[in-house]
């Protein structure tokens, strides 16, 4: 059972959302990964699970979904 947890910045939120990152899809909170616990800026469409999110650690090659408030590792083709 993989336990992480999201974290909405929301000063970061209300100065950058929509400046950084692609504009239909910018980066939105920070998720320390659930498997090395690396910070890494997440964007809206990983937060609503549409995307996968991908651990940016050099070590790590976590992948998972977002679903609401739990995190699913994401299952292999
Ligand atoms: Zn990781």
């Amino acid at each position: 059972m993989m336990i992480g947890e999201v974290t909405v910045m929301n000063e970061w939120m209300l100065e950058n959302a929509g400046e950084i990152g692609e504009k239909e899809d910018p980066y939105w909170a920070v998720l320390a990964c659930p498997s090395c616990g690396t910070l890494g800026l997440i964007t809206r469409k990983q937060i609503a699970g549409i995307l996968p999110v991908i651990c940016g650690s050099d070590r790590c090659s976590a992948q998972f979904f977002l679903r609401e408030d739990e995190i699913l590792p994401r299952k292999p083709f």
